[in-house]
C-alpha cells in the first residue's frame, strides 16, 4: 500500500468519515437516515430464512424501540463475538421493512460499549483498503487504530512547508494540525479546513511548476518569426476558400497568427468540438508559414487520417502550386525515398503523416509548423522529439475534439495558450440523439432502411475494450452477419482492429466513396473520419463506452446537411451511472457540457489522454473534478509568486522555490508538456 514508515502512514488519508458524535434512540430512526449509531443489548438470537436467504438475526433494544441484526454468513461468529448480556455501541445503515414494522441493520459494525465511549467517538476516519490486502484481513479498523496509535505517541510535530505569511496571509491552518486533523477532526468544519489547506498547496505547487516553466520558457526558447502574410495566404484566402470562415474560425487563426510573428515559440492548444472545422484552420497556419519560407508538418493519429488529411488538402488547395506529400508506415521503398528527399532539399511545402513523421531518418530543410491532430493519441515522448527537427524548435499547435473543461486544462496543459472554435459551421442540424434497447431491433432495422434507401449512409459500431478480446470480434462479427441478412439490398463494409492496415483502409475507403452503406466496425472510426453522406450512428453496447468516447463517436455523423441521428444500444438492465450517461447524450450535442459531466463522472484520472498529459498528477488529496475552484486559487496565488519574484532571489520567497526544487515539479523538460 505503499506505506514505509510511519511518515507515509500519516498520509495515508481516509476518504471519508462518518459523524459518531451522536447517538440515535431507536424511535427516532427515520427510512432516509444514511446512518445511525445506537446504544444497547442483543435480546436474542433467532435463524430465518432458508438455504441463500438463511440469516441470523439479532434482536436489538436501547429500551425505546427494537431492531434486528442481521448477518448473512459467519453466524457462529457472531454469536460468540457479541454476548446478550453485554451493552454494545451499534452503527450501520437502518432499512425499514414495512412488513416486520421495524428498522434493520445488516452486517453492522459493533463496539463494545464499555470500550468505546462516547467522548472517544467522533469522526470516524475510513480509509481506502486495496482488495487483495482486504483478502488478507486488513480492514479500514485497523488501520484506524494504527493512525489513532501514531497521533497519540508521535511527538514531533510535521514541518511546515509554505513560508509563515503565506500561511497567515491566507489563513491556512498549519499543516501538522492539518495532517491530524484530516484522519481525526473533532468536527466537520476542521476536517474541512485541514482538506482545504492540503488541496490548496498540492495544486499550488503544481501550478507554481508549470508557470515556472512556461515563464523560463519565455525566456530562453525564441520561436521562429513568421511577420509575412503572403502570397499563399492570400490566394488561397480569396480564391480557394471553398466556403466563408466562421468567426471563431477567424479569431483563432489570429490568435495563431499573433503568436508566430511574436518571436516567440508558439504552444497552443486549439479546442474545438467535433466537426467545428479545425482541418481548415491547421492548413490556414500552415499557410502562414510556408509564406514565411518554412515548412509545415501535419500529424493524425491512424494513417487513414492522414490519408483523409492529405486528400482534403489537395483538393482545398487545387492548383496552387504547392507540394504535399505523406508519410505514413505504408508509404514504403522507393516513394518513401523520394519523399524524405524532397522533405530534405525544401520541396515538400505540407507534410502530412502519421507518427511516422517524426521518426529520427526524416529530416526537414526547415521546419517551422507542427500540427498535431487529435492529440490525445500521441504520447508525450513523440512530442518531445519534435524539438529536435530544427535548430530553433518550430511552433506547435494542437488541436483537440476532446474538449477538455477549464480546470483540468489548466493543470494538464498550463502552459499552452488556449484557443476555442466556440461554433460549428451554418446550417448544421443538431444531431438527434435516441436510446434503444436491443430488444427492438425491427424499428432500429426500419429507420436505417429508410435512410439508406433516401440516399445515406450509416456507421453501426461496436466496442472493443481489448483489441485482442475475442468475444469482441465474435459481437462485431454476428452483428456483421445479422445486418448481412437483414438488408440483402444493400452494401456493407466491416472494419476492425485485427484487420491489416491495408485491408482496413481499403475498406474505409470503399465506404468513404459510398460504394458501400452501411459500415459495421470497432472504433477504430472514432477519431476524425469524414463522409459527409454518413447520417446514421448507431452505436451497440453504448453502456460501454465512456461519455467522450460516445460524443467522439457521433461526431461522425452531422457533417452533411441532413438531418442525423445517433442512436444508443443498449439492453435493458442498466446501472444508474449508464442511464446517467445515456441521459445527457441524448440531451446535448455540446461537447464542453459533456466533458464537464465525464469528469465529475469519472474523476480526470480515468479522462481520456491525461494518463499522457506529462504532468504527473500524483494528487494525493484533491481531486480536480471537484476542486475546480482551488485550482483557480493555487492558479492565481502562483501567479502572483512568480510575479512578484521573477529572478527567484527574494528571501521571503526561497521556501517555495526550494519546496518545488524538492518536489521535483519543475524538473520536466519542456518538450513533454507542449
Ligand atoms: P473537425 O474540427 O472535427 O476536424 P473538420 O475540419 O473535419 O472538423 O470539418 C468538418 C466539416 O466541416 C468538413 O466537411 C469541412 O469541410 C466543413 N467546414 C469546415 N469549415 C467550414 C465553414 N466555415 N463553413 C462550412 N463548412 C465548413
Ligand atoms: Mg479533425
Amino acid at each position: 500500500m505503499g506505506i514505509h514508515t510511519c511518515g507515509d502512514l500519516a498520509l495515508y488519508f481516509p476518504f471519508k468519515h462518518l459523524d459518531r458524535t451522536r447517538v440515535y434512540y431507536i424511535h427516532e430512526l427515520t427510512a432516509d437516515m444514511p446512518f445511525v449509531q445506537i446504544r444497547g443489548r442483543i435480546l436474542s438470537y433467532e435463524v430465518m430464512g432458508e438455504g441463500r436467504k438463511q440469516r441470523l438475526v439479532g434482536h436489538f433494544t436501547d429500551g425505546h424501540g427494537l431492531i434486528d441484526l442481521v448477518w448473512f454468513n459467519a453466524t457462529k461468529w457472531v454469536r460468540e463475538q457479541y454476548r446478550e448480556e453485554k451493552e454494545y455501541i451499534v452503527f450501520g445503515r437502518p432499512q425499514y421493512y414495512p412488513n416486520t414494522g421495524r428498522f434493520s441493520i445488516t452486517h453492522p459494525e459493533i463496539d463494545d460499549a464499555a470500550v468505546l465511549t462516547l467522548s472517544s467517538m467522533g469522526m470516524q476516519p475510513y480509509y481506502t483498503i486495496p482488495v487483495k490486502a482486504a483478502k488478507r484481513g486488513l480492514s479500514s479498523r485497523t488501520i484506524e487504530r494504527l493512525t489513532n496509535t501514531l497521533f497519540h505517541q508521535l511527538e514531533e510535530r510535521f514541518p511546515e512547508t509554505l513560508p509563515t505569511w503565506f500561511v497567515e496571509r491566507y489563513r491556512l491552518m498549519g499543516r501538522d494540525e492539518a495532517i491530524r486533523h484530516m484522519h481525526y477532526p473533532q468536527q466537520a468544519e476542521l476536517l474541512s479546513r485541514a482538506s482545504y489547506r492540503l488541496k490548496l498547496e498540492e495544486l499550488f505547487y503544481i501550478q507554481l511548476g508549470i508557470l515556472k516553466l512556461a515563464t523560463d520558457r519565455q525566456k530562453e526558447v525564441h520561436g521562429i518569426p513568421c511577420p509575412r502574410v503572403g502570397t499563399m495566404f492570400l490566394d488561397f484566402y480569396h480564391h480557394h476558400l471553398p466556403f466563408t470562415l466562421t468567426g471563431a474560425q477567424q479569431r483563432v487563426v489570429k490568435e495563431m497568427h499573433a503568436d508566430m510573428k511574436s518571436g516567440r515559440q508558439m504552444n497552443r492548444l486549439l479546442q474545438g468540438d467535433v466537426g467545428s472545422g479545425k482541418t481548415l484552420v491547421a492548413l490556414l497556419v500552415m499557410l502562414l508559414a510556408i509564406d514565411n519560407g518554412l515548412q509545415a508538418c501535419i500529424m493524425a493519429p491512424t494513417e487513414i487520417l492522414a490519408e483523409q488529411h492529405l486528400e482534403t488538402f489537395r483538393q482545398f488547395l487545387g492548383d496552387m502550386p504547392l507540394r504535399v506529400e505523406l508519410l505514413t508506415g505504408m508509404v514504403k521503398g522507393k516513394r518513401r525515398k523520394a519523399v524524405l528527399e524532397a522533405l530534405a532539399s525544401g520541396e515538400v511545402h505540407i507534410l502530412v503523416g502519421t507518427h511516422a513523421v517524426i521518426e529520427d531518418p526524416v529530416e526537414f530543410r526547415n521546419l517551422g509548423l507542427v500540427i498535431i491532430d487529435e492529440q490525445h493519441r500521441f504520447g508525450v515522448a513523440q512530442r518531445a522529439r519534435l524539438w529536435r527537427k530544427n535548430v530553433v524548435p518550430p511552433h506547435v499547435l494542437v488541436m483537440t475534439a476532446t474538449p477538455i473543461p477549464r480546470t483540468l486544462a489548466m493543470t494538464l496543459y498550463g502552459d499552452l495558450d488556449v484557443s476555442v472554435i466556440n461554433e460549428l459551421p451554418p446550417g448544421r442540424k443538431p444531431i438527434l440523439t435516441v436510446h434503444h434497447y436491443d430488444s427492438h431491433r425491427l424499428t432500429l432495422y426500419d429507420g436505417i432502411r429508410k435512410q439508406v434507401r433516401q440516399g445515406r449512409q450509416v456507421y453501426v459500431v461496436y466496442p472493443l475494450i481489448r483489441e485482442s478480446e475475442k468475444l469482441d470480434l465474435k459481437n462485431l462479427e454476428d452483428g456483421y452477419d445479422t445486418l448481412c441478412q437483414a438488408f440483402p439490398e444493400f452494401r456493407l463494409s466491416k472494419v476492425h482492429g485485427r484487420m491489416k492496415a491495408a485491408e482496413k483502409d481499403a475498406e474505409m475507403q470503399r465506404f468513404a466513396r459510398g460504394e458501400t452503406q452501411i459500415l459495421v466496425s470497432t472504433t477504430v472510426i472514432e477519431v476524425g473520419v469524414n463522409v459527409p453522406n454518413a447520417s446514421v450512428m448507431v452505436i451497440e453496447n453504448a453502456e460501454r463506452f465512456g461519455l467522450a468516447q460516445l460524443h467522439q463517436l457521433r461526431g461522425r455523423v452531422g457533417r452533411g446537411a441532413e438531418q442525423s441521428y445517433c442512436i444508443l444500444v443498449t439492453g435493458y438492465e442498466l446501472s444508474t451511472d449508464t442511464r446517467r450517461r445515456i441521459q445527457i447524450m441524448t440531451e446535448t450535442n455540446d461537447g464542453f457540457e459533456i466533458a464537464e459531466a465525464d469528469l465529475k463522472f469519472r474523476g480526470p484520472g480515468d479522462l481520456e489522454g491525461t494518463q499522457q498529459s506529462g504532468t504527473a498528477l500524483e494528487l494525493r488529496v484533491a481531486n480536480l473534478a471537484r476542486d475546480g475552484q482551488i485550482v483557480q486559487q493555487a492558479r492565481d496565488m502562483a501567479r502572483e509568486v512568480v510575479e512578484a519574484d521573477p529572478e527567484r532571489t527574494r528571501p521571503e520567497y526561497a521556501v517555495l522555490w526550494q519546496r518545488l526544487a524538492e518536489l521535483g515539479k519543475d524538473k520536466q523538460d519542456w518538450g513533454s508538456i507542449s
